[in-house]
């Protein structure tokens, strides 16, 4: 026998329940980001490497060490993209939707790509939703943005959800905090892990992060960027903050939090569940004032978020969704297959939902079937056609196909 193939390390099949799950996850999306204006946009799945590379920042983990990049014939280097916002903010500068009204708010779905250590809630395929609103700095936004994610994850049931809030500043802001950040990190370098300290130059922020309790000693006396935010960028935070309280968002202003992308200016957030284990993130975003410009289009300001789907679906109970109960017509005799196969046509026609006998089973295994798909009414053709009635169980014969259709409709109305 020849070897049997799996998916990929780091990869899944999604199987039919889980199928349903992720279309009814999909429904609520499209639902509540249709209401806020936000439409859909589609972008490839791969693109020029150094859209990442600038969009995403050379110093963060994404770009230097999860990217899938490849060569393609003529020697272009590009990248299965692993995130969303760049992808976005290069087909808003491409199209020049800077001309449209703004702001232009935008959705999307699709699968995207790390090359992480598989584990439970990691993958190297996984799917992300996220919205964009790009072409306005209101602060209405920031707070539209951040309650749109937890109105989500709250319709899907996902359990345990706390939230998040800072603010970054302006790039100007952050350069000279980083640089006092910097300071203070050098006269403590003996005491920091040497993942921390290798990034020193490039990425001090992530210290926050680190889990080396040596480093979190050393981070409890750092200084913090919300404390030293120019007057322009507060008043923005405060502004979002009032929005959210006005709103009665319980969330928490964390002064460490740091996301794993460079492009964030003022307001970032993530929405987390204390249902899921390690990887308890299941969305965060921010505002981006600069990320358009660095990739070569018009100043324009953003903000939006990104969360994973997979995530979204392990922090819900899984709830019961298998599909209603439809029509089943089994074959009293195998003489009767064309009757039943153009009734089955006309009873799918009127939007019922109806499976056809189609593996040989015996009558009785054909009503066996019947009872494990839950159907509410089964149509036995043969010599004559019967309909049943599976909720009070009374069976009635039909003078033909016509009869058949209404007593069948009779019954699921019953
Ligand atoms: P990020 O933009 O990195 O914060 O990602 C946004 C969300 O995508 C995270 O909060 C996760 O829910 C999800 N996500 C990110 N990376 C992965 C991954 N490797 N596997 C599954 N979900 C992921």
């Amino acid at each position: 026998m020849a070897a049997r193939l799996q998916a990929p390390r780091g990869t899944f099949d999604v199987l039919p329940a889980d199928a349903r799950r992720r279309a009814a996850l999909a429904r609520e999306y499209d639902d509540i980001l249709g209401r806020a204006g936000y439409e859909t946009i589609e972008t490839p799945v791969f693109e020029d490497t150094e859209l990442f590379a600038r969009g995403v920042g050379e110093a963060t983990d994404i770009v230097r060490k999860e990217m899938f990049s490849f060569e393609d014939k003529a020697g272009r280097s590009l990248t299965l993209r692993p995130e969303g916002t760049a992808g976005v903010c290069r087909a808003y500068a491409e199209h020049g939707m800077h001309k449209l009204p703004q702001p232009v708010k935008l959705r999307y779905w699709g699968p995207y790509f790390r090359h992480e250590a598989p584990q439970a809630g990691r993958y190297r395929q996984f799917t992300q939703l996220g919205a964009e609103a790009l072409g306005s700095d209101d602060p209405s936004l920031d707070a539209e943005i951040v309650l749109l994610l937890v109105e989500l994850v709250a319709a899907a049931g996902a359990r345990d959800v706390r939230v998040r809030v800072s603010s970054l500043g302006t790039p100007e802001t952050r350069e000279a905090y980083l640089a006092e950040l910097g300071a203070y990190l050098g006269e403590h370098e003996s005491e920091l892990s040497d993942d921390v300290r290798d990034r020193l130059s490039t990425n001090p922020l992530r210290a926050f992060d680190a889990d080396h309790a040596g480093t979190r000693a050393v981070m409890e006396g750092a200084p913090r960027l919300l404390d030293r935010l120019g007057s322009d960028d507060a008043a923005h935070f405060a502004e979002v903050r009032a929005l959210l309280d006005d709103a009665g968002l319980g969330y928490e202003v964390d002064t460490t939090l740091v996301r794993g992308l460079d492009y964030y200016t003022r307001t970032v957030f993530e929405v987390e569940s204390g249902a899921l284990g390690a990887q308890n993130a299941l969305g965060g975003g921010g505002r981006y004032d600069r990320l358009v410009e660095q990739l070569g289009g018009p100043g324009t300001p953003g903000v939006g978020f990104a969360a994973g789907v997979e995530r979204i679906l392990l922090a819900a109970e899984p709830g019961d969704d298998a599909e209603p109960g439809g029509v089943y017509v089994a074959l009293a005799d195998p003489g009767a297959k064309r009757t039943a196969f153009a009734l089955v046509r006309r009873l799918r026609e009127r939007g019922l939902h109806v499976q056809l006998e189609q593996a040989g089973r015996s009558l009785k295994g054909q009503l066996k079937q019947a009872d494990r798909i839950g159907a509410r009414a089964t149509v036995i053709v043969g010599e004559s056609i019967e309909v049943k009635d599976m909720g009070s169980g009374e069976q009635t014969a039909a003078a033909g196909p016509d009869e058949a259709l209404a007593l069948v409709e009779g019954a699921l109305s019953s």
